[in-house]
């Protein structure tokens, strides 16, 4: 089965090319131009990975990519956003809008084509037992879903990757860019500001007083420790 991607962006030439790129690397694509409807439509299309422009009409991309994530559909498919410069990358990335990734136009085709690819591979990996007991959490690594007692998670893609990290590897601590490294391999964008925003998300999820947390823990002036048996 191809891969299904949704690619919603107003400029018909820019999003003709993104189209002739991944299809010819064997993608399904569908051009979505943007406007009221538009979380409706991806809703029925089921992608299984976003292209995002930012300037849309009527919605604009960190609108409609809040929206995304809140739907039960789709809040864990992959965002892929297209910004310009000098928007905000760390909000894209981060706990208000959960996007996965983002490239700045002008962009290469082949990178994005690249990127892409890394975030479906990622999606695919299915190495892990069915389900892990962790402490409290259940890890299942297959369905990409975490409880924390009877409770599922609501993760995007990369916080349930970043999470699936510290669960997989207890009791030890690791620095913003060994995290970055294990976690967002080789996009090199990311800064570690991208890492303290993410567990700033799970934290809220997760841990009861998010402030003074219980599992994922600060390690001073070095990064953070997962602590299974808090
Ligand atoms: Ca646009």
């Amino acid at each position: 089965m191809p891969k299904r991607i949704a690619i919603v962006e107003d400029e018909a030439e820019l999003a003709s090319l993104i189209e002739y790129n991944l299809t010819r690397h064997g993608y399904q694509t569908q051009i979505l131009r943007g406007g009221k409807g538009t979380l409706e439509e991806l809703e029925r299309a089921r992608p299984d990975l976003i292209v995002l422009d930012v300037m849309l009409p009527d919605v604009d991309g960190f609108q409609l990519c809040r929206e995304i994530r809140q739907s039960q559909a789709m809040a864990r498919t992959p965002v892929l956003f297209l910004t310009a410069r000098g928007d905000e990358v760390d909000r894209v990335l981060g706990l208000e809008i959960g996007g996965d990734d983002y490239m700045t136009k002008p962009f290469s085709p082949r990178e994005l084509v690249a990127r892409v690819k890394a975030h479906l591979r990622r999606e695919q990996m299915d190495t892990a037992p069915a389900v892990a007991a962790i402490g409290p959490f259940r890890l299942d690594a297959n369905g990409r879903r975490i409880f924390l007692g009877e409770r599922e998670l609501t993760l995007t893609s990369t916080e349930f990757n970043l999470l699936e990290f510290f669960l997989t590897h207890p009791g030890r601590a690791y620095s913003r860019d060994q995290l970055l490294d294990a976690v967002w391999g080789q996009q090199h964008y990311v800064t570690p500001r991208t890492v303290d925003v993410h567990v700033r998300r799970l934290r809220e999820q997760m841990e009861t007083t998010p402030e003074d947390p219980h599992y994922l823990t600060t390690v001073r002036g070095f990064g953070y420790r997962f602590e299974d048996n808090a």
